[in-house]
């Protein structure tokens, strides 16, 4: 099980944890919750350098759809997570072995798959939870595509996981394997970051400098990272994951609880 706190506490702590859950409902708690808003998380499986495993998208993606959903499904909210997609868009990372991708156009269609099932299962709005900055521009693709189609589910994404004003605690910001994921990992499974392994990743650096300023590419990752994880990873903490992912998923409920209380129409929504 991938994130979360976890479901079984005791033998007579109820489960699911908090209602939403899909995979741990039965069809007749999903029967009774009647969702109103869908949440689908993207993750990836990918090395993360020396020091984090493969797993590592997934699992913050995963922690942080899970804390933002109990946090509105508390609040009165009926936001149902599904199961985190571990296998997206790597191409970029195949010189590293078992990173593991599909294509652009396929997970494109896995995407507009699962929200036409949406659709057929009375779910008229979608939220896509990115955890993997590969699969960002597949994301706008899938919503300008799906925006075309007649009587397809409302489909947003966060765009920004902090919410507005937000001070990372975060000193060495990184792109890939950084503090950030470090000090996230060290909240969510601090068994799976090898600590001994914590240190400065170098970045490689481009001919034309106005490249990383100015314009837009994609990285071949083992010459952009070449550990597979960059950036100063010693000052990471599981304190400074827990308020990473705590006021992202503050952020992102208040989202849910907006999406799930609005009454639906076509011209959903305006
Ligand atoms: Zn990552």
């Amino acid at each position: 099980m991938p994130g979360g706190r976890k479901s079984v506490k005791t033998a007579a702590a109820t489960v699911p944890e908090f209602p939403g859950l899909l995979e741990e409902m039965t069809i007749e708690e999903i029967r009774a919750f009647r969702p109103e808003v869908v949440v689908l998380p993207l993750g990836s499986t990918e090395p993360h350098g020396p020091h984090l495993p493969y797993g590592t998208d997934a699992w913050q993606v995963t922690r942080l759809a899970r804390l933002a959903v109990a946090a509105a499904n508390a609040r009165g909210a009926r936001a149902l997570l599904y199961p985190t997609l571990p296998i997206t868009n790597n191409v970029n990372f195949r010189k590293f072995p078992f990173a593991l991708r599909i294509g652009v156009r396929t997970l494109m269609q896995v995407i507009i798959d699962i929200v036409t099932q949406c659709r057929e299962d009375g779910i008229r709005k979608v939220v896509l939870v990115n955890g993997h900055g590969g699969v960002s521009a597949t994301i706008q693709a899938v919503m300008r595509e799906i925006a075309g189609m007649d009587d397809m589910p409302f489909v947003c994404t966060p765009v920004n996981l902090s919410p507005p004003g937000f001070k990372s605690p975060i000193e060495h910001p990184s792109i890939h394997g950084g503090e950030s994921e470090v000090s996230r990992m060290l909240w969510i499974r601090p068994e799976l970051v090898r600590k001994d392994k914590l240190r400065n990743n170098p970045f490689g650096k481009v001919k034309v400098p106005v490249l990383e300023t100015y314009a837009d590419f994609v990285r071949p990752w083992h010459l952009h990272v070449p550990a597979s994880g960059g950036g100063e990873t010693r000052k990471s903490t599981a304190a400074k994951g827990k308020a990473v992912i705590e006021a992202a998923a503050a952020a992102m409920a208040e989202l849910l609880i907006g999406l799930s209380k609005a009454t639906y129409s076509k011209s959903f929504p305006y």
